[in-house]
């Protein structure tokens, strides 16, 4: 359908409740807009029509592009292999930092977007050789039934499923999701609700309950990002609490990234983070329990390979621009023989 020249594709969202007064209440995540007819909400991408709730950046896609996982610091997942990702319009945040920022946080008409379904996705996918497909650039719980719809098509051609996300979005859809993940990276955005409010518009409780939830599931992978903001989530009694409560939650095989801040958005005169902080909370993280911790946007330096948590062995070498050297034979150390926890086939 054509309107106004835009394509739309009329797709109901999934989680929501229709008010007495025809507005609506958005139950995909915890700010639960209340939305009257006719507007959007928060994330700029979700409008009341006439008592329904409507999925607008469904097939209407901002970024496609087909990568490794490497820069969206997927480093136990099918290293070096290509994925078709995919971005949107839209957030569900506003994070001060935002790289992103010319689409997450853009009105969705003042984005460049092409039509793409997810038959078309799959479709894309096929043809140029990826092995799966990760919604990432922008928040992709603000996509989630287009994810949902892209990822079952996907399943069924035997692709790899993935997202990176602030993982904002309530327990059940979250479950409904899973059901058709194999890999997810979540950024926690700080370890103090304050900050999180402050700097993200986030909610940490939301996202801690999102990663114990996926950390108890066997059939999705899962990473997780922190990106060390200079003077407001980096200080030692933040991170301390931080590894306390992942290493109790999800246990110290979860490959963990602290990940360079560099100057974006509404923080475009903050300093980037300094890379010997990097390594003093890499190495914090490492002393406390975790096998595999990282430095992250440093571009082939040496936090950023894998080694083995038995014998120490370089097991993944990553240049400049990620792409990696294995010494690992189905998912082991080709040195010693120990497991390395991750999806390393097809
Ligand atoms: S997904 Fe969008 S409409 Fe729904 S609660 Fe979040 S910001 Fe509001």
């Amino acid at each position: 359908m054509k309107t106004d020249g835009q394509v739309v594709t009329l797709k109901e969202a999934m989680h929501y409740e229709v008010l007495p007064d025809g507005s609506i209440k958005c139950t995909l995540e915890p700010r639960q807009c209340i939305i009257h007819d006719g507007e959007r909400g928060f994330c700029g991408v979700r409008q009341n029509l006439k008592r329904k709730l409507w999925a607008l950046t469904y097939s209407k896609v901002a970024v496609v592009d087909i990568e490794t996982l490497y820069r969206h610091h997927f480093y136990h997942v099918l290293p070096g292999a290509y994925f078709l990702t995919v971005g949107t319009a839209g957030c569900n945040m506003n994070c001060q930092y935002c790289e992103t920022a010319s689409i997450s946080q853009a009105t969705l008409e003042a984005v460049e977007s092409e039509y793409a379904t997810p038959q078309m996705l799959l479709w894309m996918a096929l043809e140029r050789g990826a092995v799966g497909i990760l919604f990432a650039h922008n928040e992709p719980v603000v996509d989630y039934e287009f994810m949902i719809d892209t990822f079952k098509l996907a399943k069924d051609f035997k692709l790899r499923t993935a997202c990176h996300t602030a993982a904002k979005i309530f327990a059940k859809p979250l479950a409904e999701l899973c059901r058709h993940l194999d890999a997810i990276n979540i950024d926690l955005k700080a370890f103090d609700e304050d900050v999180y409010e402050r700097l993200c518009q986030g909610s940490l409780k939301t996202t801690k309950e999102a990663i114990a939830t996926i950390s108890k599931l066997a059939n999705v992978f899962m990473e997780v990002t922190y990106l060390l903001v200079p003077g407001f989530n980096d200080d030692l009694e933040q991170i301390k609490r931080m590894c306390e409560w992942l290493l109790k939650t999800a246990g110290d095989e979860v490959p963990l990234h602290f990940i360079r801040f560099f100057p974006a958005h509404k923080m475009k005169d903050a300093d980037p983070t300094p890379i010997e902080l990097i390594y003093e909370r890499r190495e914090l993280a490492m002393n406390m329990g975790f096998k595999y911790v990282y430095g992250g946007n440093l571009f082939g330096d040496k936090s950023e390979f894998t080694y083995c948590a038995k014998c120490k062995a370089v097991v993944i070498e990553r240049s400049e621009d990620g792409i990696p050297t294995l010494r690992m034979r189905s998912g082991r150390c080709e040195a010693c023989g120990n497991a390395i926890p991750g999806i390393w086939k097809l």
